[in-house]
């Protein structure tokens, strides 16, 4: 390879294809093979490099049935949970989504290759920033990050078509519900600090809202105005 060539491919977003194996056998064996058949989701995480979303020791992990660690004490989900999440929003393409704890950005960018825009706030500037470094490396220019209180939601570009909670509230914020689109889909764990169940909320077109229980997960606390207190 050309050294160009060599450099051009080292930034595109199927960049070190050495994981590409890996990731199908993620898609084949821990989504589809589990129930997830939208094929705008099997797609994305069948694209997005999850290795380059993970600590360095940690990338041999990447495309395990795993939780793994990230900075300041927070974790990103397993592949699954990222998947039924994002099945359960029923996304279009034109859709404009709310992400709330951007995290490693893995999320996001699954969300980026299947919807118009997205936006995701993230309470600690550090992730924020690594986040945004590697949605530019990887091209992922449809995503726009701000460090702020999600609880909170983002005002300024409500309303939304969908918002993914990435983190575990007490209840469902009052303000995330008003910055829901008619017509759109809210989902977020729901419990106490240290377990909890999916929740998927429908905003109708009327303006009301309907709710149903998904699976238990476990989700680092959502901590802010509207979630949990510091400690
Ligand atoms: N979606 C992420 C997973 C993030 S883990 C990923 O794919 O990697 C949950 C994230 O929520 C953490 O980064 C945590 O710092 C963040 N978080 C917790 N409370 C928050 C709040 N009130 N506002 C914004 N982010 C919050």
């Amino acid at each position: 390879m050309s050294d160009k060539k060599k450099k051009a491919a080292e930034h595109s977003p199927e960049a070190s294809d050495d994981r590409r194996l890996e990731r199908q056998n993620m898609v084949k064996y821990q989504l589809a093979a589990e129930g997830i058949y939208d094929q705008a989701v099997l797609k994305s995480m069948g694209k997005v490099p999850r290795h380059r979303f993970v600590l360095e020791e940690m990338q041999s992990l990447a495309y395990e049935a795993v939780p793994l660690p990230i900075t300041n004490g927070q974790t990103i989900s397993q592949p699954i949970v990222v998947a039924m999440m994002t099945q359960a929003l029923e996304l279009k393409k034109e859709d404009k989504v709310l992400e709330i704890g951007t995290g490693s950005g893995y999320a996001a960018a699954v969300l980026s290759l299947i919807v118009q825009k997205v936006y995701s706030v993230e309470r600690f500037a550090e992730l924020a920033k690594t986040a945004q470094v590697r949605f530019r490396e990887l091209h992922y220019d449809n995503i726009e990050v701000k460090v702020a209180d999600g609880t909170l939601g983002w005002p300024e570009k409500a309303p939304f078509d969908a918002i993914v909670v990435t983190a575990a509230a007490p209840k469902v914020p009052e303000s995330l519900l008003a910055q829901l689109a008619p017509g759109g889909r809210l989902i977020i764990p729901v419990g106490t600090r240290w377990s909890q169940e999916l929740i998927l909320v429908r905003r109708g077109q009327e303006g009301g809202f309907t709710s149903e229980t998904l699976e238990p997960v476990r989700f680092v606390p959502l901590v802010g105005a509207e979630g949990w207190s510091e400690e």
